[in-house]
């Protein structure tokens, strides 16, 4: 049975004319517990609550958030330093009483730069205090091993990308990853970061799985200290592929199915069928359960084309079809599991709010739906690489304001295959080119002339970079 613990806010403070509730106040007890954060009041209400409990060889727990009013990649609940213990819908370990835990919690509709912090302290009283900054430290890194791919996905621009094709070379990912590292290091990121490790992800265009040596580099970043994402397509999930995969442990792998139906697999460029997709994910989870390589989570992912602004066919495209997805899954994520005796929850608890509404925006882009054992089913909406890859008859009329939904040039370092940098993922030929990480530092690169004026811009709600204004531009029938 948990026990409830539950945080108030006690007082309130106004910043720059925002109003919050200010120092919270909580007293863990020892063993499960159930702890519940009410926020206040920021253009409606702000909810978090945090489930753990203990199990088998360790605790996990669950994080749970009301996303109305927050950017959800932004929520994080950290131990130590060394030890944080929760982001968004990830498994947590049950903090040791007397640990110290802290909430990160930013809400862009007020401003990308404000920033909240919640430190809770078991057993003794909790602070809460704020950080607003305008130079934000880089938190989220997407690092391109490979830009080569062998899919022509209808809602990816990776087929006619001018960059040159290439891997990255194992020197320079070594280069990248102690950068980030020690970039992050510091930053006294720690407690900080944004995610519950620091983690890089492998992708930004490209198959990763097709670089010849991805075991080496998941190794190398592991040496550097970072968590390690790995994106797959899953087309060339192979026997020896999943060996690699199981032996290098990444402690994220995403399986992109991409679509639920046969129409919208054969659109994607593939040669073979949705049931040899289905077979290549069935066999990665079963020897990941046979290896008991439980520290990788997997998300199974989906895209979903709800919406006028998305190309590609047989796309996820109603409620409907992710909760037949989600039975399928389910039901093959516990067959595959049945006689695995490991401390994950088996049952996945979901909240109304997500059954009635798995593709509200709200809960876009990582909406993870946990269907046990360390597995997530994932929707996605395929996006149009901010406004590129348009359906026909669909045609964009750029704007000169507004602020990024996802906050990258607050956040976020992506590194292109040749150690050039940019600000956002989705400028995958980057135009925006702040500099070359095998010859800067991210100091440098982060804090220039350039990505300083981009954010000063945002934060007044001007977009100066083109491939901004193209991104939150009017999308309208040509
Ligand atoms: S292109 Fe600009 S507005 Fe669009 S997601 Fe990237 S940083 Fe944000």
């Amino acid at each position: 049975m948990l026990q409830p613990a539950t945080i108030q806010a006690l007082s309130r403070r106004d910043t720059g004319g925002i109003t919050w509730d200010e120092v919270a106040e909580i007293a863990l007890p020892a063993g499960p517990l159930a702890l519940q954060v009410s926020l206040g009041d920021i253009e409606g209400e702000i909810y978090a609550q945090w489930e753990f409990e203990p199990s088998l060889g360790g605790s996990i727990g669950q994080l749970r958030i009301d996303l109305s009013t927050l950017d959800h990649t932004s929520v994080v609940l950290t131990g130590s330093q060394a030890n944080p213990v929760a982001r968004d819908f990830t498994g947590a370990r049950l903090p040791r009483p007397g640990a110290s835990l802290a909430l990160f919690v930013e809400n862009r509709a007020v401003s990308p730069a404000i920033r909240r912090m919640i430190s809770v302290t078991c057993g003794e009283s909790a602070f809460v205090h704020w950080q607003q900054t305008l130079t934000p430290p880089a938190q989220w890194f997407y690092v391109e091993i490979t830009n080569i791919c062998n899919l022509k996905c209808p809602f990816c621009p990776s087929k006619d990308l001018l960059r040159p094709r290439q891997h990255m070379s194992l020197a320079l990912a070594e280069t990248v990853f102690r950068k980030i590292a020690d970039y992050i290091a510091a930053q006294s990121l720690g407690e900080a970061y944004v995610q519950f490790r620091p983690m890089v992800f492998l992708h930004v265009m490209g198959e990763p799985v097709l670089h010849p040596r991805l075991q080496r580099v998941v190794q190398l970043a592991h040496e550097a200290g970072l968590a390690v994402a790995v994106f797959t397509n899953v087309t060339m999930i192979n026997r020896q592929n999943i060996g690699k995969l199981i032996e290098a442990a990444p402690e994220l792998v995403t399986l992109s199915v991409n679509t639920p139906t046969e129409l919208g697999y054969a659109k994607l460029g593939t040669k073979d069928t949705l049931n040899d997709q289905h077979e290549r994910v069935k066999s990665y989870l079963r020897e990941r359960a046979e290896a008991g390589s439980f520290k990788t989570a997997v998300d199974i992912q989906y895209m979903s084309s709800k919406g006028d602004n998305v190309r590609g066919e047989g796309l996820v495209q109603s409620t409907q079809d992710v909760w037949r997805l989600f039975r399928r899954w389910l039901a093959i994520n516990r067959s595959i599991h049945r006689h695995q005796n490991v401390s994950f929850r088996s049952l996945p608890r979901l909240q109304m709010v997500d059954m009635a509404n798995p593709l509200s925006p709200h809960l876009d882009p990582s909406f993870r739906i946990p269907l046990g054992y360390g597995v997530n089913l994932t929707i996605k909406t395929a996006c149009s690489f901010g406004n590129v890859t348009l359906p026909k008859g669909r045609k964009v009329r750029p704007t000169r304001f507004g602020q990024c939904p996802y906050n990258s040039p607050f956040q976020q370092m992506v590194v292109f295959v040749d150690g050039s940098v940019s600000f956002c993922n989705l400028d995958y030929e980057n135009t925006v080119n702040l500099g070359d990480l095998s010859k800067q530092s991210i100091e440098a690169l982060w804090n220039g002339t350039r990505m300083t004026r981009t954010r000063n811009c945002m934060a007044a709600g001007i977009l100066n970079e083109p491939v901004c204004q193209r991104c939150l531009g009017v999308v309208a029938p040509s």
